[in-house]
């Protein structure tokens, strides 16, 4: 009999904790031929959503739950799953049922065809999103794609069942920095994309601002690709070459007409261009830099600090 696994990163859930295992529970007992195994991760809620996880844990055998230290961020937790999960097939899934688990079956039988390796999930359409949000959402994938070698599709979910050999090579990366969707792609294999259409939360609210999501991509570029340092120094050659035609220009209209004292508000917009270059060029370097060092701390990505199952990774 065949295993899945499957993750799901909770906070703050407690409005739809209950409503995704009855969806779920639904799915299991259609899928008897399957055993099921599903890691419910508690990543630092600050309600009840640990409470609800016990309740849940004691009543479906197939579940277990690891509650994290603090909130660690949906890739920790992510990865906390994926560490602990070994199943022949594994799952990401969200709590708020955005990720229907009714599409679980078709999944598997697409995986089971032969053909693929993963079967990936896209929303077709981004109803009910801010259309601020949606208009920076489609220039970030557009520009991710362009400078990166990570291909990412626009609307892809983190819902994806994997066969086992994906599963340990995305255990095996483990950078600190972690950009799922980008890793996903990275790493390759034959993905089947499974669309469908959008749906609204169940209940409660998205955990992510506008702010929230702007660092998450950035990080995602800086993770992806180095085209910003390229783009820091090619602004270094671009700057150095205007000078070097103003020094000729000023050489030879000094030379022409003499040294009236001239000129003070076009030396300040100069040093100020150029100022302002350099520290965008550093700020640049600094995000390297920066990641660099998280890197090679090699702090752990999350922190179990309660969990209702023996044989569980703590710390990884
Ligand atoms: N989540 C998490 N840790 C966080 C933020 C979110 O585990 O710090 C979980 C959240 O409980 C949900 C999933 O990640 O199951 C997706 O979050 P959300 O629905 O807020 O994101 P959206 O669907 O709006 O992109
Ligand atoms: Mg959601």
């Amino acid at each position: 009999m065949k295993k899945i696994s499957l993750i799901v990163p909770c906070y703050n859930e407690e409005n739809c904790l209950l409503a995704f295992d009855e969806k779920l529970s639904e799915v299991v007992g259609q899928m008897g031929d399957y055993e099921f195994e599903v890691f419910y991760i508690n990543d630092g809620s600050k309600d009840h959503t640990l409470e609800i996880m016990r309740q849940i844990c004691k009543k479906r055998d197939y579940a277990c739950y690891l509650s994290f230290s603090r909130n660690f961020g949906k890739e920790a937790a992510m990865y906390a799953g994926f560490s602990n999960a070994d199943g022949d097939y594994v799952a990401v899934m969200d709590a708020d049922l955005q990720d229907p688990p009714e599409l679980l079956p078709d999944m598997v039988k697409i995986l089971e065809s032969g053909e693929y390796d993963s079967v990936a999930t896209r929303r077709i359409d981004r109803a009910g999103e801010p259309p601020i949000r949606s208009f920076f959402a489609r220039m970030f994938y557009r520009l991710i794609n362009k400078i990166s070698d990570a291909d990412i599709v626009d609307g892809a979910r983190d819902y994806r069942l994997m066969k086992r050999e994906m599963a340990d090579v995305i255990v095996a990366m483990g950078e600190q920095n972690r950009f799922s969707k980008g890793i996903f792609g990275w790493i390759g294999f034959r993905t089947y994309w499974y669309a469908f259409e959008n749906v609204k939360r169940a209940a409660g609210e998205t955990k992510w601002s506008f702010w929230k999501l702007l660092k998450y991509s950035l990080n995602g570029i800086v993770s992806f690709s180095q085209v910003p340092l390229g783009i820091a120094s090619w602004m270094g050659m671009a700057c150095t070459g205007i000078s070097l035609a103003a020094i000729v220009f000023i050489v030879i209209r000094k030379l022409i007409f003499g040294d009236p004292v001239q000129g003070w508000a076009s030396n300040m917009c100069v040093m100020i261009f150029i100022g302002g270059v350099q520290l965008f060029c550093l700020g640049v370097i600094g995000q390297y830099v920066g990641k660099t060092y998280a890197e090679t701390k090699k702090r752990p990505h999350y922190i179990v600090s309660e969990c209702s199952k023996g044989q569980i990774k703590k710390v990884g």
